[in-house]
């Protein structure tokens, strides 16, 4: 092990260390800016289904993921926060699915209410985080941010995708109701997720809430 709890992955590999690709504290990310929207490919299904068109078919299958210490280490944090055990899985976390916030990190990051793997992402570029800087967001808090979420007609991810066509891939969220509307004559939305599925391991875009005071967080529409 290496600090932060992750599989220290130079050691041999055995059915155990292959346990671990599953913990939350895994956090692996693509070498490949081409093809990922950068959050952490974490999770044995998200390793699994992992392609990177951009390196030769001939190399490792894998070889564009790369460990991050870093990223784990905030991990570690989050799950302090979030009083869960430190063996967590990327399954489990992306279930319960919370939102994070660091007023550590600088200018508007700051105000972004992250899902796991978004502060992951952020946190890898921050070498000064202290594990405490991670604050986890209460029941009403993520109420109101999963609402501002869910109303982000601008999702840019692509973690969007028809329910009605059998082999539809993952798109934004503007394509998927351009789609519905062009295929499918459907324009009006009320229960979209009837209409289409979402990605269950990419998170909604960060949406922002802004702290008027000690303690009490409000949330800008
Ligand atoms: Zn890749
Ligand atoms: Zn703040
Ligand atoms: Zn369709």
């Amino acid at each position: 092990m290496i600090d932060g709890g992750a599989t220290n992955i130079d050691s041999p590999t055995t059915p155990s260390n292959f346990g671990k690709l599953e913990l939350a504290t895994s956090t692996f990310f693509c070498k490949s800016s081409s093809n990922h929207n950068g959050l952490p490919v974490c999770g044995g299904d998200d390793i699994d289904s992992h392609r990177c068109y951009t390196f030769p078919a001939s190399g490792p299958r894998y070889q564009c993921l790369s460990y991050d210490h870093r990223a784990s280490s905030a991990v570690v944090a989050l799950l302090a926060a979030a009083n869960l055990d430190p063996n967590t899985t990327a399954d489990q976390i992306d279930q319960l699915d919370l939102r994070f916030h660091c007023p550590s990190l600088p200018d508007e990051l700051h105000r972004l209410a992250m899902s796991w793997r978004d502060a992951a992402f952020h946190a890898r570029r921050f070498d000064q985080l202290q594990p405490s800087a991670w604050e986890v967001l209460s029941p009403e808090e993520t109420a109101a941010i999963k609402q501002k979420e869910e109303a982000n007609t601008g999702d840019v991810r692509y973690r969007f995708r028809c329910n009605i066509c059998v082999h539809s891939s993952w798109i934004r969220r503007r394509d998927v109701e351009t789609h519905l509307i062009g295929w499918h004559q459907i324009v009006d939305h009320s229960d979209p997720t009837t209409e289409f599925e979402l990605h269950s391991r990419v998170p909604p875009n960060p949406v922002t809430f802004s702290s008027s005071e000690e303690g009490s967080a409000s949330f800008t529409v």
